[in-house]
């Protein structure tokens, strides 16, 4: 098992755009497993590679027992509207409600290089699209409205306070809050 320290906001990487895989090799396949562990222990629905330092097109969805490996995910097609709150493991204790499309279909690369095609409503809709935001250095802070996002801001500075670095350690035991 590899725990990877998930980047918290301010980190650069979170605001890259993440380059395409060539191909699903060997460390593509590492990089997917290092995503599921950190993943499982920091108790989240998804997580995308920038999120561990990677600018790769590589992230992860679990949504009521179905896991997605997702490699160069692409959204092809989108329907509807639909408001929920999200939350994000690079910005711990901070919630908002997104505004997203209801239905999305996502083609993507699985782990073995295979390509697939994805419907997803409800939470897997909105789940692989806030980690295909991760990957276009977009994160859900810049989906809601700006008074909303000063106050988030606001509220993310004062948790920071007397707080240095930008890494969020994952133990056996869990995610740290800092
Ligand atoms: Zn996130």
């Amino acid at each position: 098992m590899s725990l990877r320290p998930i980047h918290l906001l301010g980190s650069p990487v979170l605001r890259e755009r993440a380059v395409e895989v060539a191909a699903v090799d060997g460390d593509v396949r590492t990089l997917i497993a290092d995503l599921w562990d950190t993943m499982r222990i920091a108790d989240g629905v998804g997580l995308a590679a920038n999120q561990i330092g990677v600018a790769r097109r590589v992230a992860v969805v679990s949504v009521e027992g179905q896991d997605y490996a997702l490699v160069n995910p692409v959204i092809v097609e989108h329907e509807g509207k639909a408001k929920q709150e999200e939350g994000c493991l690079s910005i711990p204790d901070l919630y908002a409600d997104v505004s997203r499309p209801a239905r999305v279909v996502v083609e993507a690369a699985d782990e073995t290089g295979a390509m697939r095609r994805i419907e997803g409503t409800g939470l897997l809709a909105r789940a692989m699209q806030h980690e295909i935001d991760h990957l276009d250095g977009i994160l859900f802070l810049d989906r809601v409205g700006p008074l909303k996002r000063r106050r988030l801001q606001a509220e993310w500075q004062k948790s920071r306070e007397g707080k240095t670095g930008l890494l969020r350690e994952v133990t056996p035991e869990g995610a740290s809050k800092d």
